[in-house]
């Protein structure tokens, strides 16, 4: 799988995701700026990432997001010192303990046999980034609490922090002249905690993203989605949810899924209502 331009319309592009594991980065162009969401998982990444930026750029103000403060949409920032970079306050101590760490084989492989990593993680950035001697991990130049905007003239991002199982630190971004949402990885489990799902975080997160009107929807790890695919792929989630909460246990749960077809998420919908039930 290879990373491919998408370009939406004139001022709105999506690099896709791809492997090891590359999320989808966006690029937002206004009148007097633009703004990429999230910094890519690597150096050769983010030269990827610049491919999408409209020539000449030179006078306009250049904003980057960083959606969370997992490596895979972080580790690419030392590249675009010439962005403000923005992102949520709970980042910003995520970001100061990477740096602290050392990112040798062993080092990697030790925190893995600790339980403080995941083979996964490991894995993909072993293959991102085969040598990592000269790491350079960044810290973003501004931080959020609630909410930002960033204006790029003739149109604003609506930055906003909404709790998710996957991440303390999350930033959800609207474009409402594209009506497009990224959403970052907000959808996914808390991959430290055993892909656990809770309804005490997952249904307000839901709640809030349905308010958007959204003719695109950017899910990190997921090929983008257009008009009715958007709501569509968001309820298939919501429904897992709501026959996980009123069942109580697996079976019961898979008893009513397995009369549903659920778009986008039908084969792992059994595995998705585990998360939310399995005991810590
Ligand atoms: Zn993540």
């Amino acid at each position: 799988m290879k990373n491919t331009i998408l370009t939406i319309t004139d001022s709105l592009k999506i690099l896709s995701h791809s492997e090891p594991d590359r999320p989808n980065i966006g690029y937002v162009k206004g009148r007097d700026g633009f703004c990429f969401i999230d910094a890519g998982s690597s150096e050769s990444h983010a030269d990827l990432i610049r491919q999408m930026i409209d020539e000449p750029s030179q006078d306009m103000d250049k904003y980057l997001v960083l959606t969370h403060w997992h490596w895979d949409h972080t580790f690419g920032l030392h590249s675009f010192n010439e962005c403000i970079s923005i992102a949520h306050e709970n980042l910003i101590s995520k970001l100061k303990w990477y740096k602290s760490l050392s990112w040798s084989d062993e080092a990697l492989a030790k925190r893995v046999s600790d339980g403080e990593e995941i083979p996964f993680i490991r894995d993909c950035l072993t293959k991102e980034i085969p040598d990592r001697t000269n790491l350079q991990i960044d810290i973003p130049k501004i931080h959020y609490k609630n909410e930002i905007t960033i204006n790029l003239g003739n149109k604003q991002l609506e930055v906003f922090f909404i709790d998710s199982d996957h991440s303390d630190d999350n930033s959800v971004v609207y474009s409402s002249e594209d009506r497009c949402l990224f959403v970052g990885d907000s959808l996914y489990p808390d991959i430290y905690h055993k892909d656990r799902y809770t309804f005490k975080k997952f249904f307000p997160l839901i709640e809030k993203l349905k308010t958007y009107k959204v003719s695109t929807l950017v899910d990190s790890h997921k090929d983008v989605l257009r008009n009715e695919q958007c709501a569509a792929y968001i309820d298939s989630l919501l429904e897992i949810g709501l026959i996980a909460e009123s069942s109580g246990s697996l079976e019961q749960a898979k008893n009513q899924l397995i009369k549903k077809t659920l778009p986008f998420l039908d084969e792992w919908k059994y595995e998705i209502a585990d998360n939310f039930l399995k005991k810590m």
